[in-house]
């Protein structure tokens, strides 16, 4: 089959190689659909730590070809969690298995999704149904880390919500909180990605602080955090009410510090917290998917094959491009 590994950083290739094995506890899948993600620029370019000669893709969904020992039936459509929790360590015995010390992450430790075929343990798989558009499976892992993030916000009906950031994760916690009854600005820089934020339920838009500001002047209880870059998450207190919340969703690279002001979030009582992957999420997220509560279709900016994924991810997104998605 063809399938693109990153062979070490710097070098990432489409090749043949072998049909996935399935292994003990193991199902496999035709993968229909996978997410070209930010992470997969990272893993590249060793920011992001990976296993070397990986089969990238950690955001797909595919039909069943070998249920294995599992209760799932070939030509069922599932999506996959991809975090591999080991369920002993101290953190996952705390419950918090999204911070395990053993996670084993499909496409980035074990083979994953950007390839004709993948293996992967059959209870992280969730089910979609049949009628599904196939690409929407893929949205389902950016879905569940966004609900986490806006799980550990708490957002709440009625309140004011600042999105930063107009990539699919922004888009996707822009519409959970219109969902939940919030009033919402998404401020990001490019117009276009503004205009989708509006047609996707968001009140308000702005491009920068001051117009944020000239919005709403008091900011906002919750300030959502999807950029990923310093100068924004160092703006987040400064759009914040008195007494709200911060979540930081965005990845910053390692070893990047970020000046805020301890005074300032003392004073103003401003919490500031953080959200990383999708522990219990991904089942809900599914059922978003498939309930079509969530409108994913605008953040497909276009189609790609496997031939075209390792050039798609050695490059930086073109300008508007919300999410790629390979079709294998
Ligand atoms: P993305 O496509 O790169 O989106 C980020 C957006 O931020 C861009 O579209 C850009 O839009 C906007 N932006 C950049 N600089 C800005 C600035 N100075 N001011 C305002 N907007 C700015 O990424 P994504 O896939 O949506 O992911 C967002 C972040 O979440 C990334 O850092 C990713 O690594 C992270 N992430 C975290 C988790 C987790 O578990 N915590 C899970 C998945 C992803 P413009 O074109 O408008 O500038």
């Amino acid at each position: 089959m063809r399938a693109t590994r990153l062979v070490d950083t710097g070098n990432i290739q489409t090749i043949d190689t072998d049909m996935p094995v399935c292994g003990d506890g193991d199902i496999v899948i035709k993968v229909e659909a996978a997410g070209i993600c930010g992470t997969d620029r990272h893993l590249y370019k060793g920011e992001f730590p990976a296993v070397a000669n990986t089969i990238l893709g950690h955001e797909f969904s595919g039909i069943v070809t070998d249920a294995g020992k599992s209760n799932l039936k070939p030509g069922m459509r599932v999506t996959c969690d991809p975090n591999t929790w080991c369920g002993v360590c101290h953190q996952c015995r705390k419950g918090r298995v999204n911070l395990c010390v053993n996670n084993i992450p499909t496409g980035i430790a074990r083979d994953g999704g950007f390839a004709e075929y993948c293996a992967f343990p059959a209870h992280k798989a969730h089910v979609l149904p049949e009628e599904l558009d196939p690409l929407h499976g893929a949205f389902c892992e950016p879905l569940a880390c966004t609900l986490h993030g806006m799980d550990i916000g708490n957002v709440q009906a009625g309140e004011r919500v600042i999105v930063i950031g107009g990539g699919v994760i922004g888009l996707l916690a822009v519409q959970i909180a219109k969902l939940a009854g919030a009033q919402v600005m998404l401020l990001t820089r490019s117009e276009g990605k503004q205009s989708l934020a509006l047609s996707l339920g968001a009140d308000v838009v702005a491009g920068t602080k001051e117009e944020a500001l000239d919005c709403w002047a008091e900011g906002a209880e919750l300030v959502v955090e999807c950029a990923g870059v310093e100068a924004t998450v160092r703006m987040a207190p400064s759009i914040t009410q008195t007494g709200g919340r911060i979540v930081i969703l965005g990845v910053l690279p390692q070893g990047q510090p970020v000046s805020i002001e301890p005074f300032d979030l003392l004073f103003r009582e401003i919490q500031m917290h953080y959200s990383f992957l999708n522990p219990f999420t991904h089942e809900r997220a599914a059922q978003m998917i498939a309930n079509a509560e969530i409108d994913v279709s605008p953040l497909i900016s276009r189609t790609i094959s496997l031939e075209e994924v390792a050039d798609a991810i050695a490059n930086d997104a073109p300008n508007n491009e919300v999410r790629a998605i390979a079709v294998p």
